[in-house]
């Protein structure tokens, strides 16, 4: 049922503990804000839990299975950033179906998935455009649809809304609750706004210093009414 665990996960760069000896269950199908200071170890911890960053002690278990000697692609999960990293010479429809292609799925097969996950996020129209021709949201949109072609189990999310104006981080909050809910997988979304996780997660993960200071239902975390 798509659970991700950290058990005694730490990271060290040199001298500097990033993650301190972290021992966590994430709630199988919630939405999980990872939120707390600057510095304090979320983004290493996203990214242990993606692949891009080797775990120096410790394990991740996704539905009871480490995954953390795995390369990114074999994990389950998927992750989405800040900068949404589209390649620029590819049109819409080819970058999420990049994945696919270096998996070897045939055209008509990834072309087909691809154009599914563009309606859902509600960008079929714009399949043959460069990333170039699209607004900061639709670009974000995109990026979302690159992720979730590989069916993951976990969208882990490095502060997505963080480069929006204002008006499109409302939106786009409301637009990424609604697609959790829609694929009822867990998303883990990374932010320093209070606000941000008070109106998009079932569960707020707080990080003080390389460890988790604080975890439960976002209400009960910010004692809000
Ligand atoms: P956050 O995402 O909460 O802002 P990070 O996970 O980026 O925090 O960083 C946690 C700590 O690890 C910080 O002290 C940071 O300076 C350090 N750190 C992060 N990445 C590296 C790296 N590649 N090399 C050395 N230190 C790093
Ligand atoms: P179509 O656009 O007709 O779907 P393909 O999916 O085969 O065609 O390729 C789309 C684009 O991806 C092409 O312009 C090609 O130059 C580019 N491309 C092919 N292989 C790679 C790769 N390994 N990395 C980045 N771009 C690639």
């Amino acid at each position: 049922s798509n659970q991700l665990e950290l058990v005694q996960l730490t990271k060290r760069y040199g001298e500097t503990v990033a993650v301190d000896d972290v021992t966590h269950a994430f709630p199988a199908g919630a939405y999980v804000c990872l939120l707390g200071p600057s510095g304090c170890g979320k983004s290493t911890t996203l990214r242990m839990i993606a692949g891009h960053e080797e775990v120096t002690e410790g394990s991740i278990l996704l539905d009871g299975f480490d995954i953390s000697d795995l390369p990114p692609a074999r994990r389950g999960t998927a992750m989405m950033f800040q900068n949404y990293a589209l390649f620029p010479h590819l049109n819409v429809r080819d970058n999420v179906a990049f994945s696919l292609r270096m998996k070897g799925v045939d055209k008509p097969t990834r072309h087909k998935r691809a154009n599914e996950l563009l309606e859902l996020v509600d960008m079929g129209r714009f399949a043959d455009r460069l990333p170039a021709q699209l607004s900061g949201g639709q670009q974000q949109r995109v990026a979302l649809a690159r992720a979730l072609v590989t069916d993951p189990k976990v969208l882990l999310l490095d502060e997505p809304l963080s480069a929006l104006d204002p008006f499109l981080r409302i939106r786009m909050r409301a637009e990424l609750k609604k697609l959790q809910r829609e694929l009822g997988i867990p998303f883990v979304h990374v932010t320093h706004g209070q606000d941000e996780a008070l109106a998009l997660a079932d569960e707020v993960v707080v990080m003080n210093n390389a460890v988790i200071e604080q975890a439960g239902p976002a209400r009960e975390v910010f004692n809000a009414p």
